[in-house]
């Protein structure tokens, strides 16, 4: 597109490699192409195997292969080169200095090509956050549902939506603007009949549990119980036994540590809350000899916060010490809850027969594990497996809200609906009907009216 500098990067992450590629997007693409040793005239979307040189000293900087996408047939919409380089961050370097050195030419900023793609109509907004997603995709759950938006699941849905609220608003539209023309007399109610069935669609849509935002941000576990029961053991642990995708350190401001986990393919945050007496034992102000008042006041201030996590998980383990069951304290079983699974911990040194003598306590499932031996991780494990498996893996094959954003338009467009459904008047109503429309549109971020008059004209054919 005119107007554009020309910007490239290292589109591979940086480091050592076996390749890297540099990618260059813009008007000067072309001209920055053949500076460095490229094709005059290159073909398009066909790899060349090139020397190429630092066009100031002329020292080749590499043999590499050089692709060539001529607008608008590339990723940004632009002409775009790509140089797959040997990726050594050297010859990264000596090839990006080359570029620096050419005119028109920067560095781009973060996100640039993407912004670029969107700014050109290659990608709508969904499709820009699938792309992010699948980028930061951990699990395979999370790679699908991505994938799935990125190639615009979501966007033909909302689409399709918004096309049929246009179709309505342009009978709106037309009961105003041409009374007396040769137009079906009950447009308003004709739209009354289309929006309706619409807004029980996105009623529906909007009703279904936020599957889409849990498989994005992972299935929140909490683990909570008194200190010292082995909720810090439980989690590593855990961590230890299934792949633990990323697991933060306790840093001395936290005070809660998180392991992310892959179970069964769906992202699970694994929470404790034991890091806060870590933090509060280490602070300086903490007396040699803290007197039974403070620790105390340290572990209410504990159970509160495990609450707190707690209350927005979706599932909660509840760790008690073996030894105490069934005798539980009663702020253990205040925890216990619809989403409670109860673990007892230290299995270990459980007195000779060592099993609680149920499987449910309260309703809920009860299992005696031994964090320290791993004794009855496995069947833990399984039935957290099932429990979010359960839970996340029924998206089928409609796609999913993946972001609180979509969820806020699209509340915001079956209210702008149900305001049109009751409004008296039909200048009104047309008003509450673009407002809905407009909200449809910020999911996809294309909010334009030329599509409205597109409409109109090919659905009515006024011919004055
Ligand atoms: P938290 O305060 O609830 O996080 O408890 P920790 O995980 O820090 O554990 C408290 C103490 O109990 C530590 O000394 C652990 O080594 C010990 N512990 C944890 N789990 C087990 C277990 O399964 N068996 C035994 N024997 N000791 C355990």
């Amino acid at each position: 597109m005119t107007g554009y500098d020309t910007i490239f990067a290292l589109s591979t992450a940086p480091g050592r490699s076996g390749i890297a590629v540099v990618r260059i997007s813009g008007p000067g693409s072309r001209a920055a192409l053949s500076a460095l040793g490229g094709p005059g005239d290159p073909k398009a979307r066909h790899a060349s195997l090139v020397d190429l040189k630092s066009p100031e000293e002329g020292e080749t900087i590499d043999r590499a292969l050089v692709l060539w996408f001529p607008r608008p047939h590339s990723f940004t919409g632009e002409d775009v080169a790509e140089f797959h380089l040997h990726g050594g961050p050297v010859v990264v370097r000596a090839a990006l200095e080359a570029l620096a050195g050419q005119d028109g030419l920067r560095p781009a900023e973060p996100g640039e090509f993407t912004r670029r793609a969107f700014d050109n109509g290659k990608l709508d907004l969904t499709e820009v956050e699938g792309l992010a997603d699948l980028i930061a995709a951990e699990t395979e759950a999370q790679r699908r549902q991505a994938l799935r938006q990125m190639r615009g699941a979501l966007s033909a849905l909302t689409e399709d939506w918004r096309h049929r609220l246009l179709a309505a608003l342009a009978q709106v539209e037309a009961a105003i603007d041409f009374p007396d023309e040769d137009l079906p007399p009950d447009g308003w109610i004709q739209a009354k009949d289309l929006v309706l069935e619409l807004k029980n669609d996105i009623s529906q849509y909007l009703g279904q549990s936020p599957i889409g935002e849990r498989l994005r941000d992972g299935y929140q576990i909490a683990i909570v119980g008194a200190p010292n029961v082995g909720k810090s053991s439980l989690l590593n642990a855990l961590a230890r036994r299934e792949a633990a995708i990323v697991a933060e350190t306790a840093g001395t401001t936290r005070d809660v540590i998180e392991v992310h986990l892959d179970l069964g393919g769906y992202p699970v945050t694994l929470a404790d809350t034991a890091g806060l007496r870590e933090e509060i034992d280490g602070t300086p102000e903490r007396p040699e000899q803290p007197d039974a008042d403070t620790i105390g006041a340290v572990e209410i201030e504990g159970m509160r916060r495990a609450r707190l996590r707690a209350e927005s998980a979706d599932l909660k383990l509840v760790v008690a010490d073996f030894r105490d069951w069934p005798n539980l304290d009663p702020g253990v079983e205040a925890l216990i809850d619809e989403t409670a699974v109860l673990v007892l911990n230290k299995l270990d040194l459980a007195p000779v027969s060592g099993s609680p003598g149920a499987d449910r306590y309260r309703g809920r499932p009860l299992f005696a594990v031994s964090a320290r031996e791993g004794t009855g991780l496995g069947g833990l494990l399984d039935h957290l497996r099932d429990l979010v498996t359960g839970d996340l893996g029924v998206s089928g094959s409609a796609p999913s809200l993946t972001r609180v954003r979509h969820r806020r338009a699209l509340e915001e467009c079956r209210d702008g609906l149900d305001r049109f459904l009751a409004a008296a008047e039909v200048a009104l109503a047309a008003e509450d009907l673009r407002l809905a429309i407009r909200a449809l549109g910020r999911i996809t971020g294309r909010v334009d009216v030329e599509d409205l008059l597109d409409v109109i004209f090919k659905d009515f054919c006024i011919g004055k």
